[in-house]
């Protein structure tokens, strides 16, 4: 049992406050923070129960931070504000001798830049503080690394060509919108891609590289070869990788939009200034587009994420693809949000629970393939992303 601070009351906060709620023989206690309390009370009260308490804070402010970690003491913070409070929030866990966990890696706000290397220099802050430090515990990344490590430990003796394939095939029902924060993704899409081969990484034209491939269920999507900041921790903590990859579909009406969007200057993240005011045109963008949070309802159709591994076992060839499918409409009913947001939310509680459990806890910093993998499969099914495994298949890649 332990005490839970969570900080984010968005489409992904949204989630993990219920499933941190329903694990009432963990989470003792939960406080649930974020820049406008509002949105907290909001979320508090459709979880029911007075399970929830909440407090503002803005976690851009390390002191603010420290006070709030001081004042309420909890085991453990959960980050699901922006990849921008990473840094800050570290702080003050370090200040208030808190453990961590998040979803997304540090970003600064100025560059569209994905590495570890900021979070990684922790390292030995959290070790000597004897606090945890769990990174990156999503989907993707998260969920795709524990079935890395989950492959690894069972069905490989070496893991030779990764490739983690992402779909979306929902449809919202809107001419555009993005799935999580609008300001995140723009800047996530529309970086060059890059991949990992042979000891090197090989940069690509944004988009640049995509081919059809089928997902079990739904068909085949046009995929496109992204960076994804995975990449960069699994080809570290599994060495034997010649070739990782990640793709994402992507439909075409979201493409044209994308294209528009850059091509007229609203994906710029620099400030420019209108009638005296200096604004960043994604930021604007974002407060004119639909909101992720409220797209649930009238979401339709699955996401489908997982890994397709070629490797070796016994001395033979093996190649293997682990899943899940999720329901937009089944994310919707359970939790009033969609399944982007829930695919994310489900495995941050889990992990938040097995560092409360003691079972992904060690002075540090870490990504989520560096713990054991088993106790998190045998409950992330029945926590609402059920897995699936398809053995000697032509994986297409
Ligand atoms: P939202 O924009 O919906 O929510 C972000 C929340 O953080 C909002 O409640 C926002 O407050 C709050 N916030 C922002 N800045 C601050 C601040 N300075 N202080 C306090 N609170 C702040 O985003 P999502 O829920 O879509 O995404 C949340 C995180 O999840 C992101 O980091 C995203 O990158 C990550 N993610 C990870 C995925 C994975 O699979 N690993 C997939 C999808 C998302 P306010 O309401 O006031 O704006």
């Amino acid at each position: 049992m332990g005490k839970v601070l969570q900080i984010g009351a968005g489409g992904v906060g949204t989630v993990v406050a219920h499933k941190l709620a329903a694990q009432k023989d963990v989470f003792s206690e939960i406080v649930l923070a974020s820049r406008t309390q509002s949105k907290c009370d909001a979320i508090a009260k459709a979880v029911g129960g007075n399970r929830i308490k909440t407090a503002r804070v803005d976690a851009d402010n390390v002191p603010e931070l420290v006070a709030l970690l001081k004042k309420e003491k909890p085991d453990l913070v959960v980050n699901v504000a922006l990849p921008y409070q990473d840094l800050p929030i570290m702080d003050a866990c370090l200040e208030a001798g808190v453990s961590y966990l998040d979803t997304a890696n540090y970003e600064p706000k100025d560059v569209a830049k994905f590495e570890y290397s900021w979070q990684w220099a922790y390292k030995e802050r959290f070790e000597k503080a004897g606090l945890t430090a769990i990174l990156g515990c999503g989907f993707d990344p998260g969920q795709t690394q524990v079935y890395t490590a989950y492959a690894a430990k069972h069905h490989f003796d070496e893991i030779l060509y990764l490739d983690i394939v992402d779909c979306n095939a929902g449809n919202h029902h809107k001419a555009f919108a993005t799935n999580f924060n609008p300001e995140i993704n723009i800047r996530e899409i529309t970086q060059k891609g890059r991949y990992y081969e042979n000891g090197k990484w090989v940069e690509t034209g944004a988009l640049e590289f995509h081919k059809g491939l089928n997902y079990p269920e739904i068909g085949e999507k046009e995929s496109y070869l992204m960076y994804h900041e995975e990449l960069e921790s699994l080809v570290k903590n599994f060495p034997s990788i010649k070739r990782a990859r990640f793709w994402m579909t992507f439909g075409q009406e979201y493409l044209t939009h994308l294209r528009v969007i850059q091509n007229i200057g609203m994906a710029r993240i620099d400030e420019v200034e209108y009638n005296g005011v200096k604004i960043v045109p994604l930021q604007f963008l974002k407060a004119v587009l639909p909101n992720p949070g409220d797209l649930g309802e009238n979401y339709d159709g699955w996401t489908s994420i997982g890994c397709r591994i070629r490797g070796v076992k016994d001395g033979k060839e093996r190649t293997y693809y682990i899943y899940n499918n999720c329901s937009h409409e089944a994310a919707f009913k359970e939790t009033g949000t969609q399944a982007v947001s829930y695919t994310t939310g489900v495995p941050c509680a889990l992990g938040a629970e097995m560092f409360m459990k003691g079972l992904w806890r060690r002075p540090g910093v870490w990504n989520v393939e560096e713990f054991d993998p088993d106790p998190f499969m045998a409950l992330v099914g029945e926590r609402g992303l059920p897995w699936h495994e398809k053995f000697d298949i032509d994986l297409e890649l």
